[in-house]
């Protein structure tokens, strides 16, 4: 008998078969003896229709209220599963956010959690019960509701899966696990059978949804189990663990990709110390988050060009704030772009092997790919290319690195 933290994603409870679906076999763990808390995304499409509806009325939707909004969400799936995990002779209970005490920030729309009060759950699971706990919300001291950023639920079940020494945190969605790339892109991408925490984190940081980021932070920090699965099908998922020994440390473990980037180039800006402090500061100030930076060498020793990238979402914004820092530093240009994406390998084996950059590059160089900005760390390389490239750049990639599954049979 064991405790498990089960999490069910948004396409996974996106209708009411599904979720009776899903109550089906969160009843098939509970007949095998094993106690189980649920944690349920929005039915999929919820979260964006609600967003849809605040900017309907506003631009600039009050934070404190969105995140009123956006938890509505999961307050219908939770009440949904319950009824129908009662309705097939499963007891059951379901709880928002607030009511299992799950202790945020004030961050709004971003909150991070700060502590879970596990007793009522507890009290439930003693009594025979499984507990259903809405994802994504939580609730800040001053009994605010909060929510944790998109994919959030995740984290709700990660954070709840430590909180109650869960012996495994199952996150079941639309795909049977990790795998080496996302399988709508590549569909002979390779399932996972393990994928260290360092790399699944990477690949999360550098845009593999399958995952939210503080998630797998969360994981690692606190030493929970975790595994991806599928709703739909049975299977061994993904099991995220500690790098041991044991693992044959595959030189690249999978590629990541993300569309939501931009990138600001500021030409012939005077060569002084300070100018990355001069054109960034703002920036920072301003609350945009920048990404990679490349400051290009002075060829005529008085002016030099500064690329660096934003989200999509903070590019016009960005833009506007270089535009008047540049123009008071005497700048001779402000370029933009916000058709870029960025393409990474991650793997802990590149940590002990050479020449995996230049076989990159070679690649895409074979497939007519410009490289635009280009970064590296111990276990991932990343690259900027072109928007149009993105397909054909990751499928050239996970054949030039041979990630492909062994052909059946
Ligand atoms: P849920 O609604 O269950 O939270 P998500 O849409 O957030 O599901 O995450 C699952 C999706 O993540 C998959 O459908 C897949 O397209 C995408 N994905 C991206 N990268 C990967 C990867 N490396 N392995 C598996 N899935 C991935
Ligand atoms: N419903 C939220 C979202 O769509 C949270 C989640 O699904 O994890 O982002
Ligand atoms: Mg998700």
């Amino acid at each position: 008998m064991a405790l498990l933290v089960q999490k069910f994603g948004g396409t996974s409870v996106g209708s009411p078969e599904r979720i009776e679906a899903v109550a089906a076999k969160i009843k098939q763990y509970r007949d095998n003896g094993d106690d189980v808390v649920v944690v349920v995304s929005a039915m999929s499409g919820e979260t964006d229709r609600l967003i849809g509806l605040a900017r309907a009325l506003s631009e600039a939707p009050p934070p404190r209220e969105m995140d009123v909004l956006l938890s509505t969400g999961e307050q219908v799936t939770i009440a949904l599963l319950s009824m129908a995990l009662q309705k097939r002779g499963c007891p059951a209970k379901s709880y928002t956010g607030s009511q299992v005490h799950i202790l945020t920030d004030n961050a709004h729309c971003k909150a991070r959690i700060q502590g879970i009060d596990g007793s009522r759950i507890q009290q439930d699971l003693k009594e025979g019960k499984v507990v259903v706990v809405a994802g994504f919300q939580g609730v800040d001291e001053q009994g605010n509701i909060t929510t944790l950023g998109r994919g959030g639920s995740d984290t709700t079940a990660v954070a709840l899966a430590a909180a109650l020494k869960a012996d495994e945190c199952q996150i079941f969605t639309d795909v049977d696990g990790v795998y080496t790339t996302d399988p709508r892109v590549v569909p002979h991408a390779r399932r996972l059978e393990r994928i260290t925490f360092e790399e699944m984190l990477e690949m999360a940081s550098l845009g593999s949804k399958v995952l939210q980021i503080r998630s797998v932070e969360f994981a690692g920090k606190y030493n929970v189990p975790l595994r991806v699965l599928s709703s739909f099908q049975e299977g061994p998922g993904t099991l995220i663990t500690y790098e041991d020994e044991t693992m044959e440390n595959a030189l690249i473990s999978g590629i990541a990709f993300n569309r939501d980037e931009a990138k600001i180039t500021v030409l012939g800006v005077p060569d002084q110390p300070g100018v990355a402090h001069k054109l960034l500061g703002p920036v920072a100030a301003a609350n945009i988050e920048v990404d990679m930076i490349v400051q290009n060498m002075a060829p005529d020793g008085a002016t030099t060009d500064f690329t660096f990238t934003v989200h999509r979402n903070d590019y016009e914004r960005a833009l506007e704030v270089v535009r008047r820092t540049a123009g008071e530093m005497g700048a001779r240009e402000v370029a933009g772009d916000d058709k870029i994406v960025k393409l990474s390998l991650v793997g802990v084996g590149m940590r002990s092997h050479a020449g995996i950059a230049s076989t990159m590059f070679e690649t895409l160089a074979n497939e007519g790919i410009n490289i635009r900005m280009i970064s590296t760390s111990e276990i991932k390389i990343s690259v900027v290319v072109d928007e149009k490239y993105l397909e054909l750049g990751v499928r050239a990639l996970h054949d030039a690195f041979q990630l492909e599954a062994p052909a059946a049979g």
